[in-house]
């Protein structure tokens, strides 16, 4: 693919967050006071910083948040709504795919946690990303079932990508990510989980360096930030003057997962590229396909 962008358009990027509060100690059963205050920084004061952030420069993106998040921080949750963002599926508990010990109970705590989000938003969530980037086999069977548009987990592309379900294409994509572009990965530290802490300036570097790259090769920038981290003060600064660099390029679209997943669709469509699918999809797939011939350009 030669061309995946809009006309005028070099690459795509994707300012995301995974919600995630103190979820993981919950999962855990970890009830100490100092571990589950770091989760809690996220609805205290993690949130409201980086919603200020995305206002200042309007872009609207996607919260991944687990659906025990939205029970016990609505009003955050409330927050991100109110502020046009979009709340993705992130499990219930936080519960890596791979925990799960049959299809049933996957789709069970799935289908019970995209309830949650439907009741909260008034809507059902399209978009999933799976808990610790950890999908199970049946994961994105179940996630099709439910028509979800899209996931994003997978690290083989640069470019959204349909994925693959018992050996044929789908129409759900997966928009892709990476651990460098992960905030924990530079961010994290816990007393069980000694690591550097990188400065906001390596941090910064290490994002810069990934969007100079992704923008020469074309493809989608997909950073991936929890706001129990990246919502501290130095570091709110610091995406400030990423976004900053962002949109200086002019051939450059700052947006939200939903709206490259329609682009996507529109102009890439997969039963173009899928003859085995059936008729009636086919059917329908021209017409998306006629429809899509000339995409619109995209909102930046
Ligand atoms: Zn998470």
């Amino acid at each position: 693919m030669t061309e995946p962008w809009p006309k005028g358009i070099r690459c795509a990027c994707l300012l995301t967050f995974d919600f995630d509060a103190d979820v993981v100690w919950a999962y855990q059963g970890v009830k100490d006071p100092v571990s589950v205050s770091m989760g809690k920084f996220g609805p205290k004061v993690g949130v409201p910083s980086l919603l200020n952030l995305l206002d200042m420069f309007d872009i609207k993106t996607t919260f991944f948040v687990p659906a025990w998040v939205i029970e016990n921080y609505p009003a955050a949750v409330e927050q991100i709504v109110e502020r046009g963002h979009e709340i993705g599926h992130h499990g219930y508990l936080h519960e890596p795919g791979s925990s799960f010990k049959s299809l049933d109970e996957e789709e069970e705590k799935i289908v019970r946690a995209m309830e949650v989000v439907t009741k909260f938003c008034g809507r059902r969530p399209i978009g999933y990303r799976a808990p610790y980037f950890d999908l199970s086999l049946n994961t994105l069977a179940i996630l099709a079932k439910h028509e979800f548009q899209y996931t994003s987990e997978l690290m083989d592309t640069l470019v959204p990508e349909y994925h693959i379900i018992n050996g044929r294409k789908s129409g759900m994509l997966n928009l892709p990510i990476h651990w460098v572009l992960d905030d924990l990965a530079h961010m994290y530290y816990h007393i069980t989980a000694r690591k550097s802490i990188l400065t906001c300036g390596q941090i910064l570097e290490h994002y810069t360096e990934q969007f100079e790259a992704i923008h020469a090769y074309g493809g989608l920038f997909t950073l991936v930030m929890h706001p129990e981290e990246s919502g501290r003060p130095s570091r709110v600064l610091m995406l400030k003057t990423l976004i900053e660099r962002i949109k200086s390029r002019s051939d450059v679209w700052l947006t939200s997962p939903a709206e490259v997943v329609k682009y996507w669709q529109l102009a890439h469509p997969v039963l173009c590229e899928n003859s085995a699918a059936p008729k009636t999809t086919r059917v329908r797939s021209a017409r998306i396909a006629r429809r899509c011939a000339s995409p619109q350009p995209p909102r930046s």
